[in-house]
């Protein structure tokens, strides 16, 4: 065990030889000639000419050693099964897919959605993609057909994949029927849909020449010998779309090198997982952390991966535990919503199992509160590590780092820059320095380390626009988060900077739903805000001024405008995004040059003073909101 702070030191200082190293723990297939070109900043391109493989790296790597070893255990509270494959199994279910997909036209570059729910087939999707370097875009679940078709028109797939369906709380939901609605609704569709039928979908409607019945494709493949496609490091191998402040979803676009190496440097530093034992994630495959370490990182670590289909509470709150029990898991990766979740059941759940295995719980996503972190340390009575990421970074940016060495955990704090981040706090107004104990925005100074986005897919002009031009004087990346440094190094991080909004660990724009709220035929204009909620950290409040008011006096003709720009909502984004309440006035509150006053409406809101107003144009407004929030 070393000082990490020494570490870190090094691996800015020394930026090339530290991640010469680090590479060493993945295959290359051909040597790269350079460690990293900086030439056009601030594209940062590792391991220029090396060539690798993801999937190579994260299965076939393995097969020597631990053929025999389970990869991949799935199991599902939902329909109360489950299923495991050994490493050699993976391999082959793998190779098959990647066959299918090679059926159906799909090669090198090309992009395939993968709109799926938490099934073992969904993570044979994912790594067929990379064995054959086809780009994947898995899309969450949870996401309407509008929002499907907006990233099916960005990425203009050849190919998606998709079942019936998927369950949650005991009730399928339905995914094919939505991808035939976002086909209808895009510019570019595919020319094929494979489709995994699970039963949950008596009404499937198969569209001939276009659907593809996975039951009947995968026979003709059974066997398949499919070799890895050999990649340089900088060429993509996903886009992963993300809201911002805007209503259009970026595609962050990452490596294949960079990725891997970042991947299995943190397995290893951060995660202390070691070959052999057993990875428990509770995300999903739709977010980056399913992307990171459900699939990639445990596997190229030759750790088993368990991918789970439920809740934290069905059958009981002690569902995860026994999980960790029984199979023996030694490092838990989960987000803060899930654990205050789990706080508000019984606490004789934590101690009816033998947690005797766990080493770590690690959490993520959005803000872990203090309470909550205390509460589960000492449930658990294991180190709780509240890290802090991006999906634009792939792997942590603040993090306590074990596996380099054991510095003590502080409650409500990320701990430290991880190794490889130039990381800054930065003065809003003049971009210099902040002091200890100074709130300032959250940056990075580039080049940007492996494994995080190289750019939005399609689109440098706006990865160097939206990330890189924050601060006139200073060209560094912004993460949009404010944060705060104690005297003793640790950082806090304190909220966004931006309109963007974070319910259970998912990130929504304001705006995202602002524009699906307008989408109702008789809303004019509105307003969206992040109101704080003690389970989801936070969640969207709608204000919204009606075109027609006629008949809006009577309460019922209210209530039924609120829950039909509800269902618009659910529509456009899915229900995810639903606003807490739709709040109907004439009037919202604006500046005299008509920009609407959002920080000012979220604080009343939240019940606090909304500061210096002298900018409003008509008081009035406020009126209205304070009587419809003293109303609700
Ligand atoms: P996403 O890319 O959807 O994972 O959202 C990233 C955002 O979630 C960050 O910019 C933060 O605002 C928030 N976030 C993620 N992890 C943490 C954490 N450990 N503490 C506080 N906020 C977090």
């Amino acid at each position: 065990m070393g000082s990490y702070s020494e570490f870190h030191r090094r691996s800015i200082e020394q930026r090339e030889a530290f991640w010469r190293e680090e590479a060493s723990r993945v295959h290359w297939h051909k040597p790269f000639s350079q460690v990293l070109d900086y030439s056009r900043p601030p594209f940062a391109r590792w391991y220029v000419g090396g060539e690798t493989n993801l999937c190579y790296n994260a299965i076939d790597r393995h097969l020597a050693e631990r053929a025999a070893q389970k990869a991949l255990i799935w199991i599902s509270t939902e329909v109360g099964e489950e299923k495991s494959y050994t490493f050699a199994e993976l391999h082959a279910e793998v190779q098959r897919v990647a066959a299918m997909m090679q059926a159906l036209g799909v090669g090198r570059g090309d992009r395939v959605i993968i709109y799926m729910p938490m099934i073992a087939e969904a993570c044979f999707a994912i790594l067929a993609c990379a064995r054959i370097g086809a780009v994947h875009s898995v899309v969450f679940g949870g996401f309407a057909a509008s929002s499907l078709a907006a990233r099916i028109d960005d990425a203009r797939p050849r190919l998606m994949i998709t079942a019936d369906g998927g369950s949650r709380m005991g009730k399928s939901v339905l995914y094919k029927a939505l991808v035939d609605e976002s086909i209808r609704l895009a510019k570019s569709p595919p020319e094929k849909v494979l489709i995994f039928r699970r039963g949950l979908d008596p009404k499937l409607q198969m569209v001939a020449g276009r659907d593809v019945d996975w039951a009947e494709l995968a026979p003709k493949h059974a066997g398949a010998r499919v070799p890895c496609v050999w990649l340089e490091s900088n060429q993509p191998s996903y886009i992963l779309y993300t809201s911002g402040t805007t209503g259009q979803p970026k595609g962050v676009q990452r490596d294949v090198g960079g990725y891997a190496v970042a991947l299995a440097s943190s397995m290893e530093r951060i995660y202390c997982g070691r070959p052999g034992e057993t990875m428990f994630t509770t995300s999903d495959i739709g977010w980056v952390v399913g992307h990171s370490y459900i699939v990639y990182g445990p596997l190229i670590a030759g750790m088993t991966t368990i991918m789970y289909e439920g809740v934290p509470i069905r059958p009981d709150a002690g569902v995860w535990w026994k999980i960790v029990q029984d199979h023996k898991v030694s490092v838990m990766f989960s987000a803060p919503t899930a654990i205050r979740v789990l706080k508000k059941q019984d606490p004789a759940y934590l101690q009816k199992y033998d947690l005797g295995s766990l080493r770590y719980l690690f959490l993520a996503g959005e803000p872990l509160d203090e309470p909550t972190h205390v509460w589960i340390s000492e449930a658990l009575h294991k180190p709780v590590i509240d890290h802090y990421w991006q999906t634009e970074t792939g792997w942590p940016i603040l993090s306590a780092v074990p596996g380099v060495e054991r510095t003590k955990l502080k409650f409500g704090s990320p701990s430290f820059p991880v190794y490889g981040y130039d990381l800054r706090l930065l003065r809003e107004s003049d971009a210099a320095d902040a002091e200890d104990n100074e709130k300032a925005v959250v940056a990075i100074v580039p080049p940007l380390p492996p494994g995080v986005m190289t750019t939005v897919w399609g689109d440098d002009e706006r990865f160097v626009k939206t990330y890189f031009t924050t601060f006139a004087k200073k060209m560094v990346y912004a993460t949009f988060d404010w944060g705060i440094r104690d005297a003793e190094g640790y950082y806090f991080i304190l909220g966004r900077t931006d309109d963007v909004i974070n319910v259970a660990g998912h990130r929504l724009g304001t705006r995202e739903i602002e524009e699906a709220v307008n989408m109702h035929p008789n809303i004019a204009e509105c307003a969206v805000v992040g109101v704080a909620d003690p389970l989801k950290g936070q969640m969207p409040l709608a204000f919204a001024v009606a075109k027609n008011a006629t008949g809006l006096e009577a309460p019922e003709n209210r209530k039924r405008l609120e829950k039909e720009v509800m269902e618009t909502v659910d529509r456009q984004l899915g229900a995810i995004a639903r606003p807490r309440a739709v709040h109907l006035v004439t009037l919202l509150p604006k500046t005299r040059s008509g920009k609407t006053l959002r920080r000012a409406i979220q604080a009343l809101a939240e019940g606090r003073d909304p500061g210096d107003l002298t900018t409003i144009e008509d008081p009035g407004a406020l009126e209205q909101l304070k009587n419809a929030l003293a109303a609700a």
